[in-house]
C-alpha cells in the first residue's frame, strides 16, 4: 500500500517509550493508516488496485483459538498489531494482510479519515461495552474523545467531559463538540454518570470514575497502558459498580462504526505534520500541544 496519511496514536507512544510488552524492534510505528492499494499478492480477491483503504491496529488473528472461533478476535492469543508487533505507517508505503484492511471509498479527505480509524474503532468498542446509559463521562479529551463525543451526542446521548486539573482549552473544546459540562477530572459532574470511559493513560482517574458514576455504573478503561491504579475504599466498589478494560478492536467494530460514520458526520480536528517530522508529533502529543489528532502526511 502507498500510505496517504497515518494518524498518530497516544498507543504510538507507549510503543516508542517502551511501555509495552514484546514489540517487534525495530519497529515503524503508525496504526491508523489510510493508504492506497499499489501491489496484490496471489489470491487476494478482497481488494483491487487502486483502492483506498484503512488499515486499523488488528494487523492479524489466527483464526483457530479459543478467542477467535467465539468472535472474540480482539483477544486472539496470536495476534498482530499494526504499528507494534508488525511494521506500521509512519512510512511512505507498507505491507498490510487484506483481510484486516477496510474499504473506504472515496468520499472524505485522507487525513480526516486517519484518526478515526483508530479513535473511531476502539472508541465504539468501548461505548458498546459502557452500556446503554445516557449519561457517559469521558476521561481525557484528546483525539478518541473528540471523536466519541460527536458519536455520543448523534446518538442522543450526554457527554460528559473531564480534562486535566485547569485545561479550560480542552474544556472549551469539549463544549464545542456538545459536551453537556465539562470540567477537571477531580470533580464531581452535576448527574452521575451511567459509565465512565477513560482514555488518559492515568491509573488515579479510576478511583475518581468511580466517584462520579452511579450505583451499577461502569468504569470502561479505553487505553492499552495506564499507569498503577491507587488503592481505594472498596465502598466506591461497591453498589455493583464495575471497572473494564477494552483490548483491541474485532473487525466486526470496524465494519460497523465505519459504516456508520458518513451518518454521523464525524469532523475529525487534525494538525498534519511532513512524514519526516513524526518525532515532533510525537512530542507535541506527548505535551498536549494540539487539540484533535496529529496526521503524518509522506
Ligand atoms: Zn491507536
Ligand atoms: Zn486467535
Amino acid at each position: 500500500m502507498k500510505v496517504l496519511a497515518c494518524g498518530v496514536c497516544r498507543t504510538d507512544l507507549h510503543v516508542v517509550d517502551g511501555e509495552l510488552p514484546n514489540p517487534q524492534v525495530p519497529i515503524i510505528p503508525g496504526h491508523e493508516i489510510v493508504g492506497r492499494v499499489d501491489a496484490i499478492g496471489a489470491g487476494v480477491i478482497e481488494l483491487h488496485m487502486g483502492e483506498r483503504v484503512g488499515i486499523p491496529w488488528l494487523g492479524h488473528t489466527c483464526g483457530v483459538c479459543p478467542y477467535c472461533v467465539r468472535h472474540r478476535e480482539n483477544l486472539c492469543d496470536h495476534p498482530l498489531f499494526t504499528g507494534y508487533t508488525r511494521d506500521g505507517g509512519f512510512a511512505t508505503a507498507c505491507i498490510v494482510d487484506a483481510r484486516y484492511a477496510f474499504p473506504l471509498g472515496e468520499i472524505g479527505d485522507d487525513v480526516a479519515l486517519a484518526p478515526p480509524l483508530c479513535a473511531g474503532l476502539i472508541g465504539w468498542r468501548s461505548l458498546a461495552i459502557a452500556g446503554e446509559g445516557q449519561n457517559l463521562g469521558l476521561y481525557g479529551f484528546g483525539a478518541a474523545a473528540h471523536i466519541l463525543t460527536q458519536v455520543i451526542r448523534w446518538q442522543g446521548r450526554s457527554v460528559f467531559a473531564f480534562s486535566k486539573i485547569g485545561d479550560t482549552v480542552a474544556q472549551k473544546f469539549a463544549r464545542s463538540l456538545g459536551a453537556t459540562w465539562a470540567g477537571d477530572s477531580t470533580e464531581i459532574p452535576p448527574q452521575l454518570l451511567d459509565a465512565a470511559l477513560i482514555f488518559a493513560p492515568v491509573g488515579n482517574l479510576v478511583p475518581l470514575a468511580l466517584k462520579a458514576v452511579r450505583k451499577g455504573g461502569r468504569v470502561v478503561c479505553a487505553g492499552i497502558h495506564m499507569s498503577d491504579i491507587p488503592s481505594f475504599p472498596y465502598r466506591l466498589l461497591w453498589e455493583e459498580r464495575q471497572i473494564l478494560s477494552v483490548a483491541n478492536l474485532t473487525r466486526r467494530d470496524g465494519i460497523e462504526f465505519l459504516s456508520l460514520a458518513p451518518q454521523i458526520g464525524i469532523v475529525s480536528k487534525t494538525t498534519s505534520y511532513p512524514l519526516k517530522q513524526a518525532n515532533q508529533a510525537l512530542a507535541d502529543l506527548r505535551a498536549g500541544r494540539f487539540e484533535g489528532a496529529a496526521v503524518l502526511l509522506p
